[in-house]
């Protein structure tokens, strides 16, 4: 099966231009990472807050340009498309951000919002704008007949069920949902998340899904990535990742997930210290200044993601093989 998305080396440098660390220095964000997700598939990114994952989102959407590295879309190179193919590429994927507070125009209301797509695009679809939106607005759960209400008459979780509505109004191929539910109660993240389970289901659609834990994409992903400081550490299935994950820092992000710890006996690791700056990223394994399994090998050599006993592959000199912590 060819894969819908492929990623291939993408890497994203930002140049400082003052502060501590001078001109000159660069904030290495995303280094040399890779990654398929197929037609129907939801890919998990995970990692702490600076791991790269929402840089590499919007590489994705081509909201930021790569500094290097491949995006293939459908069979297609988009690294670097630009004009018409740009704008007919934004109908393909989408993205849903993280603050619907934030991502809603509160002078528009929620009909113009959805429709905004249709019309920057000049699409009429049959049966009239309106129409549309408000099969979108029941599409996601909300009452069709509130297309003339503003943004605030709603609550935060209403607020992104727009924002998906939005998502969806161009009927694309992939949606890119960077850490979606972040912002909502507790309560209302598992609607919020079923209801993309939901689309994915009944739309085939394909979701890169952003997360900085594991316990959110554990429902949803099929696959996951995790990424420490810009680089890919461990890729495999939710159940290799959930199971018996491999990499040290894999172990640290799924023991903080309550019902792993109680149910899969991982004790719970509490990694010391801060994730190091992207400017001066440490030598060798950049997990080796929190990682308690580091040795000298690791400081010296950076590892490479080689494949598992378990299936997954994991970027570590010496990763867990089976027994838990
Ligand atoms: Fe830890 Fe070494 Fe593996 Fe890096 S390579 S994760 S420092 S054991």
């Amino acid at each position: 099966r060819e894969p819908l998305l492929k990623v291939e080396g993408l890497t994203k440098h930002f140049p400082v231009r003052s502060g501590l660390w001078g001109k000159g220095s660069v904030v290495r964000a995303v280094e040399n990472v890779n990654f398929e997700v197929h037609p129907g598939e939801t890919l998990g990114l995970v990692g702490e807050s600076g791991c790269g994952k929402t840089t590499t989102g919007r590489m994705l959407v081509r909201l930021l340009e790569p500094t290097a590295g491949k995006i293939t879309f459908d069979g297609e190179d988009i690294t670097h498309t630009k004009g018409a193919r740009l704008r007919k590429l934004r109908q393909d994927i989408q993205i849903i951000f993280q603050d619907p507070y934030a991502s809603l125009n509160p002078r528009h209301t929620v009909g113009r919002i959805v429709a905004m797509p249709l019309q920057v695009n000049g699409i009429t679809p049959p049966g009239g704008v309106k129409r549309r939106v408000q099969e979108l607005l029941e599409t996601v759960g909300l009452n069709p007949e509130h297309y003339n209400r503003y943004p605030h008459e709603f609550s935060g979780g209403q607020r992104q069920r727009i924002g998906i509505a939005r998502a969806l109004a161009l009927k694309p191929k992939l949606i890119v949902a960077d850490e979606p539910v972040s912002a909502l109660d507790v309560s209302i993240q598992a609607q919020v998340v079923n209801l993309l389970r939901q689309l994915q289901r009944d739309l085939g659609l394909s979701f890169v899904f952003i997360a900085h834990d594991l316990a959110v994409v554990r429902h949803f992903c099929e696959r996951i990535a995790v990424m420490y400081l810009g680089r890919m550490v461990e890729v495999g299935t939710r159940q290799q990742i959930y199971e018996n994950p491999a990499h040290p820092y894999t172990r640290a992000l799924l023991s903080a997930v309550p019902d792993v710890t109680k149910l899969g006996g991982h004790g719970r690791i509490k990694l010391e210290g801060d994730v190091p700056s992207p400017i001066d990223p440490p030598s060798g394994c950049v997990f080796h200044t929190r990682c308690w399994k580091a040795q000298e090998k690791c400081s010296a050599e950076a590892p490479v993601l080689l494949p598992n006993p378990n299936g997954s592959i994991s970027a570590c000199h010496f990763p867990e093989t089976g027994e838990v912590v």
